[in-house]
């Protein structure tokens, strides 16, 4: 039987002047950019240029490919082109959730890679600790804390999910009724189970600030405002054409997520959906008294369509609150378009839910509101392409967790790129492809009906209905 979910509840009974309140005057950009100075404008490409590596696109995983290229060789020649601004896209609009998972979980990995879950979840735990201890090696201040998520069930019936969890995995602390209220104070669920193992919250746009940094003292050369618009074989490498030139390359890291795949191979392996979020103007002391929540660990909940809250501390050391997730909108014909970063409904019910978890917020004004693109593929984490004999190599499909997979990423085309057979390389994640998606006009509407069918299994006490099972039975199916 079917039946409302608490935040649906909620919906019905909110106040649209209320919302309306909430979010009048929220600027539409995303709240991290907005609060840090984005410093340097790199020139753009022009005319012809050599260079040992190429690297395409200026977001987490282009970042860390070409910052780990230069250690790996600090004579490598190294240019990174981006068509925009670095890190304006998913890398500078995310949650700032860093889990080490390289699986999108550990239920996602028995799924798809039954056989390598434990090499998986040591080389996440290490592509974890390497990305911080790179933080602390060059001096990068991205306001990590390191403190896991904190899980918790909204609904009673998730209940047994967590304890399930909490007695398969030693670092997961289960925290009943005041034990969940002395961490984080919510009425929104009296069981939580605090994963502490998983990973650390940071500020995404103080990180990809800190790489491009790095990047550049390591002596990277930096083109923005350069697409890249195609690639050619060049002797015994490469020939990347942008637009104002190009560039002859021994090899060449792709790294455009899911924007449109140079590589005609890769054109059906990823959807882009979006996501999006909201962000409180700075919470007053009473507010933030009232929240709990000192060791300001990640927070999310259970549903399929399953919320991430945070704390921030924003330029001025002030704190505010971050809420996104929920709706994931996929849009006719792979579409990605600038407008599609907004989606008033989506913001209307963000600010309902934050009602839901912390009601004491009541009145709270938004200070921005906006979305980013995710680059979905059908097993819901990345894989791995090379073409040209071997001489570009490209990594995609992070589904919405890529903070640090898109370092494992870098590491593993460099790998590929420079012929060596590593334990990351020999792994069936880097080996095997996901199944592409259907081109339109059948993409949408499956897409559209999986979202409904998820939806009707939030309502149906986590029960997936015909559909959704016949997607896990060929393991195209996802259950958060
Ligand atoms: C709202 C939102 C919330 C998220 N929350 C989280 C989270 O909390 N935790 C988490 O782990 N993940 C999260 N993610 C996902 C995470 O942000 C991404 O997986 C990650 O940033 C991907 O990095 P990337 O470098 O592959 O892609 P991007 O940051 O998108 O960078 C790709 C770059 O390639 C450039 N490009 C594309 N084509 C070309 C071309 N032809 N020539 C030149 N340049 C090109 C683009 O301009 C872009 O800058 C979230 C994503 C969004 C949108």
């Amino acid at each position: 039987m079917q039946h409302q979910t608490n935040y649906e509840i909620a919906e019905q009974q909110a106040d649209p002047v209320a919302i309306d309140a909430a979010l009048e005057g929220a600027r539409r950009t995303p709240f991290w950019e907005d609060d840090q100075p984005r410093g340097a404008h790199f020139s753009a490409l022009s005319g012809n240029e050599t260079a040992d590596l190429v690297v395409v696109g200026g977001g987490f995983a282009g970042l860390w490919t070409a910052l780990l290229a230069k250690e790996r060789d600090p004579g490598r020649d190294v240019v990174l082109l981006e068509a925009e601004r670095i890190g304006w896209a998913a890398s500078g609009r995310n949650g700032g959730f860093c889990e080490p998972s390289l699986t999108h979980g550990r239920a996602n990995a028995k799924v798809h890679l039954p056989g390598e879950i434990e090499t998986l979840e040591r080389l996440g735990e290490e592509n974890l600790e390497a990305l911080l201890a790179t933080l602390t090696r060059y001096g990068i201040d991205a306001d990590v804390v390191d403190q896991g998520v904190v899980k918790i069930a909204t609904e009673r019936y998730q209940e047994a999910y967590l304890e399930e969890m909490a007695a398969a995995e030693p670092t997961m602390r289960l925290l009943r009724g005041e034990e969940l209220r002395q961490e984080i104070n919510t009425p929104a669920a009296q069981l939580g189970n605090w994963a502490t193992a998983d990973g650390v919250v940071l500020n995404p746009i103080k990180l990809v600030y800190g790489l491009r940094e790095v990047c550049e003292r390591l002596g990277v050369r930096i083109c923005e405002d350069t697409r890249v618009t195609g690639l050619r074989r060049d002797g015994d490498g490469m020939r990347v054409s942008a637009q104002g030139g190009a560039i002859s390359a021994r090899r060449v890291a792709l790294a455009t997520n899911g924007f449109k795949a140079l590589l005609a191979r890769d054109r059906w392996m990823t959807v882009p959906v979006y996501d999006y979020a909201i962000v409180t103007e700075p919470l007053t002391p009473a507010q933030r008294e009232s929240l709990g929540w000192k060791k300001r660990q990640g927070l999310t909940d259970l549903n399929n369509r399953f919320h991430y809250l945070r704390l921030i501390t924003d330029a001025a050391g002030q704190e505010r609150l971050l809420i996104g997730g929920y709706d994931a909108l996929y849009h006719f014909g792979r579409k990605v378009r600038p407008e599609q970063d907004y989606s008033e409904p989506t913001f209307r019910r963000l600010v309902v839910h934050l009602g839901v978890i912390f009601p004491q917020l009541n009145g709270i004004k938004i200070s921005h509101a906006w979305g980013g693109m995710i680059d979905t593929c059908t097993r819901f984490f990345s894989f791995f392409t090379t073409a040209h004999g071997g001489r570009v190599a490209a990594a995609a499909g992070f589904t919405g967790l890529g903070v640090a997979a898109t370092r494992f990423a870098g590491e593993v085309m460099l790998d590929l790129l420079d012929g060596k057979d590593t334990e990351r390389t020999r792994t069936q994640l880097v080996k095997k492809r996901p199944f592409p998606f259907p081109p339109e006009p059948i993409a949408w509407p499956a897409i559209r009906f999986t979202a409904a069918q998820m939806a009707r299994a939030d309502r149906s006490e986590g029960k997936r209905g015909v559909w959704l099972r016949t997607l896990d039975a060929f393991k195209l199916g996802f259950d958060s």
